[in-house]
Order: C-alpha cells, then structure tokens, then sequence
C-alpha cells in the first residue's frame, strides 16, 4: 500500500472540503476499496473517513411516501427493515443474494453504488486495462471473458457493474442525492453508472468531490411490492457476483399488465434497464408467451464480447424466469435465500 492521508471528517461539509484535494477518496466499509489498495490498482493520496458523519444511517419514510435511505445505512439494516423489506421486495432480496452475511453486515449503501468491476485484468498490474490505465489495452478481450459484457460494451472495456442491489433500483427509477464543492443535485441510480465508450475510465457521473448522501426510492415503486422479484445466476449459492440477474416488477390487473419493470444485472458494465421489453408488455396478457417476447426484445442488442454467447441465452432465460416468479406474487417466505426478510422466524432464515 501507498502512504496517504487520513481525514476524520466530523460533517459532511468539512468531508467535502476534504475531498477537493486531488487523488482523494471517500472511505466508509472499504469493503471494495482497501481490496482495490492492497493490490495497488487504487493508489489514493488522501481517504476522508465518513463513517461517523451524523445523520447518513437514517431509513426515513417521507410525507409523500418516498423512502430516503442514508449513505451509511448498512446492507443487512437496510434488507431487514420490516417495512422497508414489505415495501420493496426485490430490493431486499437483490441485498440479501449480495456478498457474505459478514460483508452485508459492513457494507453501506453508498459503498455498494460505487463499487468496481470484478474484472480480474482490471486487479492485476501486470495485465493492460484501459479502465485502470486508460490507453494501455484490453486484455479482458482475447483473454478468460466468458463471464464478461454482453451489451453497451465497447473494444476499450467489456467489463460488467458487480451489484446485485443496483439492478431493482434502476427497474424502480430510484434516485440518487449527491452533495459537492457547488452544492447538491440529483440524478437517478440509471444514470450513475457509466458505459465505456472510449474512456472507460470514467466510471460514475459523479463530479469530482462529490458524495453520495442518500438514495432515494419513489412511492410509486410500492405498487410492485405484491409482484417483484429479484433472480441471480452464480456459479456458487453464496459469496459470488451473477453471472446473470433479474429484477422483474409487475403491476396486474386480472391477467392484463398494467405496467412492467424490467432491468438486467451481469451484463454490461451498469445494471440494465430493459424499457423496451416494459413498454411492450404494457397492455398485454401476462403469459408465457409474453414474456419470452419480452425477453427477446431485452437481449435484441446483445452480442458476445469474447467466449460468453452463453450469456445471452442465460439473460433471456432469466428474465422469463423472473416475470413468470413476479407473476407468481411475491411470496411470504423465501425459503431459497441464505437469508429472508420474508421469514415467520425472528432474524435469519437459513436453508
Ligand atoms: Fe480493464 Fe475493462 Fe478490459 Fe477488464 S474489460 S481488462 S476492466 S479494460
């Protein structure tokens, strides 16, 4: 590791007064960020230290019927928040499929926004990676990239966004609340993430200095919550990133969809929302049929950015899957997680 400063900040305005210097990183879990340190790929000169900001591990439901969730508040808080985890399901269970129940119990909401790929040339220095070491190459595209991009990847990166608990955020338009050097905005989870392009190191949208302080989940998303659903493919039941993952919504009236939400995960380099497939779906029977259509349209524009064609038959299998569970209605109890929010039994339900 590099030598580097260490700020404590006690409020969030001396935080970011801290973060204008160059080079500077917000720290809170570091459960993505001290792994990024100790192989070297992130060299800060300065780590502002917000874990003890007050007022950012709030879960707070506002008058009209927002939620807002604070920057700090951590993932399994969040997953088991009674009301929070009723409200929106498919959010709970994306936490819930994330990481480790030790690494839930860390990791914070904002953390988990701004995490990287999982693209193993990307952690190692000898490899060329444009998004580490914009110019040097792409060493992802003739090498092991079976579980790599699928779509809006370019020949400078291929890599795909990790989060699980990004994927239903996009399908329900929940918004992210920045503070900077000039102030506050807003923008939504969708637009956070950046596709390569030529410069794939740009990562976020986020302006330097910038901190995420909050997200927020619009009211009407709660007009899912009786059918949602969150789905993952990994290559173990627990501890892995998706190979492919589905956040599917359905507002049902009789047989007819009112309005669908659809968004992808492990495809590209941010949590993809399908509007083309939601569109189609308005207005129609909710049969299998649909959703295979459904499905197809999502993966239209999907081609093999090395040896994970695969992948694109995975992803529409998913999002069949995940509208036809979706329909199904959210169940009570979840008995396939690690872990439900949905359990009888007070805490963990484990399987
Ligand atoms: Fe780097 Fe992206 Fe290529 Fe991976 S896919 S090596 S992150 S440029």
């Amino acid at each position: 590791m590099n030598r580097f400063d260490y700020v404590r900040a006690t409020n969030v305005a001396e935080a970011i007064a801290a973060a204008v210097e160059p080079g500077s990183v917000y720290f809170a879990a570091g459960t993505n960020l001290l792994d990024l340190m100790k192989c070297g790929v992130a060299q800060p000169g300065r780590i502002i230290d917000v874990t003890r900001l007050p007022g950012l591990d709030r879960i707070e439901w506002l008058a009209d019927g927002d939620v807002r969730v604070g920057a700090m508040v951590r993932n399994s808080d969040l997953a088991y928040e009674s009301r929070f985890a009723r409200t929106f399901p498919s959010v709970a269970e994306a936490l819930l499929s994330g990481a480790s129940a030790q690494l839930r119990n860390a990791a914070t909401v904002a953390g988990n926004l701004m995490q990287d790929t999982r693209c193993a040339y990307f952690y190692d220095l000898e490899s060329a990676c444009n998004r580490r070491l914009p110019g040097s190459g792409c060493d992802a595209l003739h090498g092991q990239n079976r579980l790599h991009a699928v779509l809006g990847w370019s020949e400078h990166c291929i890599a795909t966004h990790p989060s699980d608990f990004c994927v239903p955020l996009v399908a329900l338009d929940a918004i992210v609340e920045l503070l900077g050097p000039h102030g506050p905005r807003e923008i939504p989870v969708e637009a956070l993430h950046m596709l390569p392009g030529s410069t794939p190191e740009r990562k976020t949208a986020l302006l330097p200095g910038e901190m995420i302080v909050a997200l927020r989940i619009p009211a009407q998303a709660a007009g899912f919550a009786g059918h949602a659903r969150y789905l993952k493919l990994r290559e173990r039941t627990s501890y892995a990133f998706a190979v492919v993952s589905a956040a599917a919504a359905l507002n049902i009236d009789g047989d007819t969809i009112h309005s669908a939400r659809l968004a992808l995960g492990g495809v590209a380099a941010k949590p993809w929302r399908a509007r083309d497939a939601e569109a189609w779906l308005r207005g129609r029977r909710a049969t299998t049929g649909a959703f295979a259509k459904a499905a197809d349209i999502a993966l239209a524009e999907a081609r093999p950015s090395g040896d994970n064609t695969f992948k694109i038959e995975l992803a529409r299998r998913i999002v069949r899957r995940a509208l036809s569970v979706a329909l199904d209605g959210t169940p009570a109890i979840m008995p396939a997680l690690p872990a439900s929010p949905f359990s009888t039994l007070a805490g963990a339900n484990h399987v």
